[in-house]
This record gives C-alpha cells, sequence and structure tokens, in this order.
C-alpha cells in the first residue's frame, strides 16, 4: 500500500453509495472541486452531483471543499451552490489543508474520507493526512497544461487498479 494508492476507485462521484458509506463509519467527506464536482469546461456542478450531496447532508454527512484551486472566486461560488465550506488555493498533496478541514468539520482520521480526481494530489495528500481516498475519474478530459502531465503518471499507476463502475 503505497502513498498513491487509493482506497477505492469509483468512476464518479455520484456512484459512492453513501448510505453504505455512513455504515463502515464515516462522517466526513473532504472533495476536490475540479473535475470531481465541476467539470473543468463548466461552472457549474451537475444536478447529479448536486443531489448526491443533498443526500450525504440528508444522512449528516459534514461536507468540506478542498480545492487546489488559487481562484478564491470559483471555489466560493461553487462551495456556496452546493451549501458547503470550503479551503481553496490548498496545496495539495500536502495534507495541511486536509487536515485544516478535518478540524473545521471536527472530523476524526478514522471517520474522515478524501474524495477527489487526481492521483498526485487528492489521494496522495489524503494518504498523508492519514485518511481514507476515493479516487474518481475526471468528469472531463479538459485539463490544466501540468495536470495532463501528471495524468501520464497517473494512468500508468492505475494499471491493475479496477474501476467501481
Ligand atoms: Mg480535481
Amino acid at each position: 500500500m503505497s502513498v498513491l494508492s487509493p482506497t477505492r476507485y469509483v468512476a464518479r462521484v455520484e456512484l459512492i453509495d453513501l448510505d453504505a458509506l455512513w455504515a463502515s463509519g464515516k462522517r466526513a467527506i473532504l472533495l476536490d472541486r475540479d473535475n470531481t464536482l465541476v467539470p473543468r469546461d463548466r461552472t457549474c456542478a451537475p444536478a447529479s452531483v448536486a443531489a448526491w450531496l443533498d443526500h450525504a447532508r440528508d444522512l449528516g454527512f459534514e461536507l468540506i471543499m478542498v480545492s487546489n484551486n488559487w481562484h478564491k472566486s470559483h471555489v466560493s461560488r461553487s462551495a456556496g451552490e452546493l451549501k458547503m465550506d470550503y479551503i481553496s488555493f490548498a496545496c495539495k498533496p500536502l495534507p495541511f489543508a486536509i487536515t485544516a478541514g478535518m478540524r473545521r468539520l471536527g472530523a476524526s482520521k478514522a471517520n474522515a474520507v478524501m474524495i477527489g480526481d487526481q492521483l498526485y494530489t487528492d489521494v496522495w495528500g489524503g494518504n498523508l493526512a492519514g485518511i481514507d481516498t476515493i479516487l474518481v475519474k475526471p468528469q472531463t478530459t479538459v485539463d490544466l497544461w501540468y495536470t495532463q502531465i501528471f495524468r501520464i503518471f497517473e494512468r500508468r499507476a492505475l494499471r491493475g487498479l479496477t474501476c467501481e463502475e
């Protein structure tokens, strides 16, 4: 189990069974923004993602957006639309913003999970913070230029890992 191994790999957030996650003891969900909740080529999350987040809140999950995006206005607008707190310019894979997010939610390492679409930011950061991680496939193929470079290594690292569809 390396720092680049996600606990689970699921095709998209909406496919993560929240009732099962709650039953497993998780109470706090830290969420990446770009290409996890909000497609890189859009400004709003799809309705299916908003509905999934509503269900999470109904179950009692605490939610926070932890985004590397340095456009604070983009992150705050999405977080507002999706009714959750946020941390922008998070500098994942450094774990500090993730642990700060956990503190804000009153979460423990055992009951928190980080969900995101990038191995080298979200999964690595979550593992460094000592929490479970769920990798999802990016919502679009649109990425920043340096993310596209990381995607090449990511594809290699993910070889042999089964994705839950
Ligand atoms: Mg992302």
